[in-house]
């Protein structure tokens, strides 16, 4: 699915021209559209206002479950997770009947641009605030590929870099603060200002911030603060930058700060018996102290036999859900692998999530109110570049997976 012709890269039916000047694609976790709109209005964030008004400033739809590992990944392959197989962060392995995390790159079906572009002879450099991204990220790509969780671990074999923390002059940040974006930010700095530079690089940060603070607020306003003095410095360097988010951000909560969730497990084990059905949260994933395993996202799986179109239009009908379809519905309209989906996909609200089983949720951790995604509701991102560009199409639906397409193909 790689082809290069002259200085054209085709890479999953897409073409790409390889890069001319350095190119930097950040993925800005949870970024909500707002919360860059709060952050200019409060002065934090005097290099993204100037690039607003001189660059190309769109908005673009990421892919449903809104979830981390889906986005990412078709930010990198520049097509949707029916091509690249990647639907969540969790599924249900029919073939082994187990519920797994999605990290492995077996789960992989297609090739990502970032080892093509290796591969033609470019440079590339991959930081991820979590590991859990990195192998997926990196899968095939020879290159530059670290995590900041893990940045302390990396070796020349496995990540082709060592002495991390050394070169990023900051200690190993933990997985729940807001440090652990910024070294990867600091970490992009580093490795742009040295003298072998990388021609492409792909930075990828955490929602940490996000999954606690609104729009607006001073811990949300001190991060993005923190990332425009970065973006500038590269910026300053001469690169390309394309900034997108793999996902929105809400406050999923009842008016007593207690999260609004539609424990779906519960109401299909009264509908149809116990353990009948099974409900599968791809947003499951091992750091649940942001959001206790609750999203607006669900997919259900059923015994045989069962009218999944009327069981759908049942779920439908409860109160906070959204979107209810069967297996063939969603792969369709959200471009979903339909063999790594259940029987019926349920979306949720702007303002509820759904969660398996009331007793399988630890919600003790959760020390703020919730905010969450995985829903429509989550689906607006930015999408901006730091260049100008002509003959855009204003009217075009704009998805984060452009991101590449704008930086290598757009830029003036
Ligand atoms: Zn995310």
């Amino acid at each position: 699915m790689t082809n290069t012709t002259a200085s054209i890269l085709q890479v999953n039916g897409r073409n790409y021209h390889l890069p001319t000047a350095p190119v930097v694609v950040v993925c800005v976790d949870g970024c909500e559209p707002d919360y860059i709109a709060q952050a200019v209005a409060h002065g934090a964030m005097p290099w993204l206002k100037r690039v607003l008004a001189e660059g190309t400033v769109l908005t673009a739809d990421c892919v449903i479950p809104s979830f981390t590992n889906p986005n990412n990944l078709s930010i990198v392959t520049g097509v949707p997770p029916s091509v690249h197989g990647i639907c969540g962060n969790y599924l249900y392995d029919v073939a082994s009947n187990t519920e797994v995390m999605m990290n492995d790159p077996k789960w992989l079906r297609a090739p990502t641009l970032l080892a093509a572009l290796a591969d033609a002879g470019k440079t590339v450099a991959v930081v991820t605030a979590k590991d859990k991204l990195r192998k997926l990220l990196g899968h095939g790509m020879k290159g530059i590929c670290f995590s900041a969780e893990k940045a302390d671990e990396a070796t020349i074999a496995e990540n082709g870099i060592t002495g991390v923390v050394d070169l990023v002059g900051m200690p190993v940040p933990s997985v729940y603060s807001a440090e652990l974006s910024e070294f990867v930010f600091a970490a992009g700095v580093k490795l742009m200002g040295n003298s072998k530079r990388p021609d492409v690089m792909y930075l990828s940060t955490t929602d940490y911030v996000q999954h606690k603070h609104a729009p607006g607020t001073p811990g949300a306003d001190a991060f993005y603060r923190m990332m425009d003095g970065y973006l500038g410095l590269l910026d300053a360097m001469g690169c390309v930058i394309a900034l997108t988010a793999d996902h929105g951000m809400n406050a999923k909560t009842r008016m007593d700060a207690q999260p609004d969730v539609i424990y779906l497990q519960d109401v299909l084990d009264g509908w149809l018996g116990a353990g009948q059905a099974r409900v599968i949260l791809p947003i499951t994933d091992p750091y649940v102290v942001h959001h206790g395993a609750l999203g607006s996202f669900a997919t259900v799986y059923l015994p045989t036999g069962t009218d999944a179109v009327a069981l759908a239009q049942r779920i439908a009908a409860l109160r906070g859900m959204e979107t209810v379809l069967s297996r063939a519905d969603a792969a369709e309209r959200f471009e979903l692998p339909a063999d790594r989906i259940g029987d019926i996909v349920a979306v949720s609200e702007r303002f509820s999530v759904i969660g398996t089983a009331a007793a399988r949720h630890d919600l003790s951790a959760l020390d703020a109110p919730l905010r969450s995604h995985g829903g429509v509701s989550e689906q607006r991102v930015p999408l901006i570049l730091n260049r100008s560009t002509t003959g855009l199409d204003p009217q075009r639906r704009w998805r984060n997976f452009d991101a590449f397409d704008l930086a290598l193909n757009q830029a003036i």
